[in-house]
């Protein structure tokens, strides 16, 4: 409990209250970052519609063993759910949102993993299983927020295991035109975790220059980053329509710019949601690492394919990176079995 105020450690009747009431905050000043693993306590679903498919799809959000990670069972292609494991090289497609395929049956996709993805992994959820019927995550209102909410009603448990992570040792960076993303070691003597920035550039002035920084724990998931929506340009809409994109896209989803307009009746959650979300979109993406990474994020006017060919760059280079922070264990080996 070092770091809190002494009003905290006192046990006082308030302190007390405080505690319950903040629990999230007492569980990020108390180390949880680097302690055991986490899964959900029992399975909770949901059903919404496809951002881009516009199809119905059921999704359920289960417990799973220590070190399984998470993974995505389809489970409308056969008799047998096709597993897809939620990795950084299992990626296929990262032009709208972050899809991914499955290994022994590459035709069984998955796609916008990253907002769920995102609530789990600032969550410190580390394994589940994921049963959907249908080839794309429900959008559902366009940010982590609904998911988190599946996570609160769930509720969280430790697991026997501790949580693994994979240090950065030395920066990895992908550029391409002005988009720019780097993973950097942690500042000296740093706390396991991840220390994240995003800047963002558009022209349209209703976004402009937004930049934001932060931690990544469960509190700045919960209160900084889960309820900024996905965001589209209006002029892009018609083209996306025609190539069979955001057919389930709507106001209720996806905030909409048009210049110096956001064309939303209900307008921002919050000024900057839109740097909010891009961040988001960063920590559903980096979850494709397979363990929590301990280090610094800098992105700058970044996408899903920006950050998976970071992970991919990270893990090409052997002298990046190691397996950090649980228990003793330091020597790097393969982060999953392939799946
Ligand atoms: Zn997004």
């Amino acid at each position: 409990m070092d770091g809190l105020p002494p009003a905290f450690d006192s046990r006082t009747l308030e302190a007390r209250l405080l505690d319950r009431r903040f629990g999230d905050v007492a569980e990020r000043r108390s180390g949880a970052a680097g302690s055991r693993q986490r899964t959900l306590k029992r399975p909770i679903g949901c059903v919404g519609v496809g951002l881009h498919s516009g199809r119905r799809v059921e999704l359920t959000i289960a417990p799973a063993p220590a070190n399984s990670g998470i993974v995505f069972h389809r489970t409308d292609l056969g008799p047998t759910p096709v597993e897809i494991a939620a990795r950084y090289d299992r990626v296929v497609d990262t032009r709208l949102c972050t899809v991914l395929a499955s290994a022994a049956r590459p035709e069984a996709e998955v796609g916008t993993v990253e907002h769920l993805l995102a609530a789990l992994a600032g969550s410190f959820v580390d394994n589940a299983v994921i049963t959907i019927d249908g080839p794309e995550v429900p959008v559902l209102d366009g940010s982590a927020a609904p998911f988190l909410f599946l996570l609160d009603c769930a509720g969280i448990v430790d697991q026997e295991s501790p949580r693994r992570w994979i240090e950065i040792l030395r920066p990895v960076r992908v550029t391409e035109g002005e988009g720019s993303v780097a993973l950097l070691p942690a500042a000296a003597g740093a706390p396991l975790g991840l220390d994240m920035a995003m800047t963002i550039d558009f022209a349209a002035s209703a976004i402009g220059h937004q930049d934001l920084a932060l931690r990544l724990d469960p509190l700045s998931l919960r209160h900084d980053l889960a309820a900024a929506r996905t965001f589209t340009l209006a002029a892009e809409i018609a083209h996306l329509r025609a190539t069979g994109r955001a057919l389930g896209g709507s106001l209720d989803n996806a905030v909409v710019v048009d210049g110096a307009r956001v064309l939303n009746p209900g307008g921002l959650r919050m000024p900057d949601e839109f740097v909010r979300h891009k961040l988001l979109d960063a920590v559903g993406d980096l979850a494709l690492a397979g363990a929590a990474l301990h280090g610094r994020f800098v992105g700058r006017c970044s996408g899903h394919a920006l950050n998976n060919r970071l992970l991919r760059v990270l893990f090409a280079d052997p002298a990046a990176w190691r397996e950090a922070g649980s228990s003793q264990a330091t020597t790097p080996r393969p982060l999953v079995a392939a799946a």
